[in-house]
């Protein structure tokens, strides 16, 4: 008997369509910033229901450009998630922005109206833009949210890029319905990949070309925008063909042309990947009800369909005596990989340093008690089980 293959928490699907996109953009004229990136854009927009979609090379650029955009700088604050890839307050920082951090609800990992307004109480001021995570996939209450932040004249940011495929109340994830931007990673481990990449979507054409500037070095060769018209033209007042104008600080967050071949390819396979995605979690969440109070799968938000990324369950380690490192590596021996998303972000010593110690105690919850399970499409039915069974062995339930 072969053994089982060892299943990893999760695992990029790339088959002969996606190869044989990126084998056609190689022959093209532009490898990058050819006509593979508007069409990308159109593409991604038309997908999620948004008005603008700007692609860059990371989720992490995905969530710097709108920051950008906004003219976030010194002196202002961030309202981040503390449960979150690292990459969220990240953005913030890159700004020179503050970031108070919002504790999260254990049973979810999510924001709150209310642990968002105990953070701003905490800060004694208000913040100038908001970032919820939309962690495994769950939506953190846009409307709450977006309430909140209009009282506080604050941009909401919402990192999405768990999230992508999803739907809350009647929206799409990324169509901004209550969010100023959404922001999408395209990392090998997310749900669509063009193996590193993200989007950005926006309702405000203005902000769009914003983030569409700083991606490209601040740099616009558009005569309508030009401001220094002694350099830009002519005497015949044409503009001079060399010429480009930088306004402000950009970056060089293009992504190319072959990478929005794969991720257009990936995207006509998304809706087969969220009923994959569905129907492991419908899985899971029957095989697994026989493991509570010891494993619980993370709260369900009421009114929405998401597409999860990751699997995540509860564990209480401690009352099963179970130091979590220990069942990882006891699960790993069984061929079943899990991760830990995440320790909250005060914790990392970048952020100890700026802003001391903190203990939010619903992220210390939250953090203590998760594990993320195997879950990719090409996850079979018995896959499932055999992690579940693996669980309880090594659980001792
Ligand atoms: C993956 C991820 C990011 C960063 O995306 P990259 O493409 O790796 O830069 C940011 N936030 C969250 C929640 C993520 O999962």
């Amino acid at each position: 008997m072969t053994a089982a293959p060892f299943l990893p928490y999760g695992r990029q699907s790339i088959d002969e369509s996606d190869v044989r996109a990126v084998v056609e953009a190689l022959g093209a004229e532009a490898l990058t910033t050819g006509p593979g990136v508007p069409a990308f854009e159109a593409q991604f927009a038309d997908a999620v229901g948004a008005r603008h979609a700007v692609v860059s090379n990371s989720g992490t650029a995905a969530l710097h450009l709108p920051l950008l955009a906004l003219g976030i700088g010194p002196g202002d604050l961030a309202l981040v998630a503390s449960v979150s890839f690292i990459a969220t307050a990240n953005a913030a920082r890159f700004c020179g922005a503050d970031v108070v951090f919002a504790d999260v609800d254990p049973a979810s990992g999510l924001v709150t109206p209310d642990t968002l307004r105990a953070a701003v109480e905490r800060a004694g001021r208000a913040p100038r833009v908001v970032l919820p995570v939309h962690l495994n996939g769950w939506v953190a209450d846009p409307a709450g949210v977006a309430e909140l932040a209009r009282g506080w004249d604050a941009a909401v940011v919402e990192d999405a890029c768990h999230a992508v495929g999803g739907r809350y109340d009647n929206h799409s994830v990324g169509a901004c319905a209550h969010a100023d931007f959404t922001a999408f990673s395209l990392h090998p481990v997310k749900t669509v990949t063009m193996g590193e990449g993200g989007v950005t979507t926006t309702s405000d054409e203005a902000l769009a070309e914003g983030m569409r500037r700083a991606r490209n070095h601040g740099m616009t060769r558009d005569p309508a925008r030009f401001v220094s018209p002694e350099q830009a033209f002519g005497a015949d007042g044409a503009p001079n063909p060399w010429y480009y104008e930088m306004q402000d600080l950009g970056f060089n967050y293009r992504a190319t042309d072959v990478a929005c071949a794969l991720g257009g390819s990936q995207l006509r396979r998304l809706d087969g990947f969220v009923a994959r995605r569905r129907q492991l979690q419908a899985r899971y969440d029957a095989a697994l009800a026989d493991l509570a109070p010891h494993v619980r799968p993370v709260a369900a938000q009421p009114g929405q369909s998401p597409a999860l990324h990751l699997y995540a369950v509860r564990i209480a380690f401690a009352g099963l005596g179970i130091p979590r490192a220990a069942a990882m590596e006891a699960l790993r021996a069984r061929g079943v990989g899990t991760q830990v998303h995440y320790m909250p972000i005060y914790r990392q010593p970048y952020y100890e340093g700026l802003y001391g110690r903190q203990r939010l105690p619903g992220a210390e919850a939250y953090y203590d008690s998760i594990l993320s399970l195997p879950f990719f499409p090409a996850m079979q039915d018995e896959d499932v089980d055999r992690v579940v069974g693996a669980l309880r062995a090594v659980l001792g339930i």
